[in-house]
């Protein structure tokens, strides 16, 4: 029996990722906050309690010495929850070029892929994994075609492709890994940084990341949720 509950967040320093660390230490999990910037790391780790960690989703290096650190440490991986993310430039669709939706898709999706595999070795090891996928409701297309709903207008289009591949990702590795609970969270719009300040709060944003990271044993695979339930994909 492993004695410690340990947790990964990515993007943790402020915002959603920060709230959801907050939420882990908590729980009695300890939590590595991850940060591309070590010294924004360190002083938000300092805030709630958790073990800062370099951790850029856009550098191999970076991600596969985070993994060697957790590894020598813990020896196993509980929970990961993928979260760093950017929405890119927002911007006439006319003006948008190649190198705009590389960086959007680089960090958003292979960012959470590169992660993901990294930590495999130690999520293995543990008795009850789960990796919870930060996504969007801007990722669904159900959503979208429902004209009553605030993501059928949001004019993101490379940060919506960005999420629909990450619901696609977690419904396939959910299927061709079932000894680990993969599931989509949606954090509904909330006031950080990214959102303009726009939204509800953290608390709220990280409800449903909360529940498939720290639910019981009906905690499904492979299902997308908001804090209200599921979501059409
Ligand atoms: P945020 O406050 O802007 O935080 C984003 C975090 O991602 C920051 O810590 C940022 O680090 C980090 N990050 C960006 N690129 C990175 C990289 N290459 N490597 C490592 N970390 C990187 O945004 P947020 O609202 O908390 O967003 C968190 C997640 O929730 C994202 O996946 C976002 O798409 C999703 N989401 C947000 C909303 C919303 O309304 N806020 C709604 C739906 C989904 P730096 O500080 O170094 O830039």
């Amino acid at each position: 029996m492993q004695d410690k509950m340990v947790a990964l967040v990515t993007g943790a320093n402020k915002g959603i990722g920060m709230e959801t660390v907050r939420r882990l230490t908590g729980a009695g999990y300890r939590v590595y906050l991850a940060a591309r910037d070590i010294e924004r790391g360190r002083a938000a780790a300092e805030n709630v309690g958790a073990c800062p960690i370099q951790l850029d989703v856009m550098s191999d290096d970076s991600v596969r010495h985070a993994a060697e650190v957790v590894a020598q440490k813990e020896g196993h991986l509980d929970v990961l929850v993928n979260n760093a993310g950017i929405t890119g430039p927002l911007r006439d669709v006319h003006e948008y070029t190649g190198d705009d939706a590389a960086m959007v898709l680089l960090t958003n999706v292979v960012g959470y892929v590169r992660v993901i595999h990294a930590f495999l070795p130690l999520l293995e090891r543990a008795s009850d994994p789960r990796i919870v996928n930060v996504s969007s409701g801007l990722g669904s297309f159900a959503l979208f075609h429902d004209s009553s709903r605030i993501e059928s207008h949001a004019g993101t289009p490379l940060y919506g492709a960005a999420k629909s591949a990450i619901n696609m990702l977690t419904a396939r590795y959910a299927q061709l890994l079932p000894g680990i609970r993969i599931n989509a969270a949606d954090p509904g719009m909330t006031a950080t940084d990214l959102s303009g300040g726009q939204g509800h709060s953290v608390e709220k944003g990280t409800d449903a990341i909360i529940a498939f990271a720290l639910g019981g044993p009906d905690t499904p695979t492979g299902a997308y949720r908001n804090a209200a339930g599921s979501l059409p994909w």
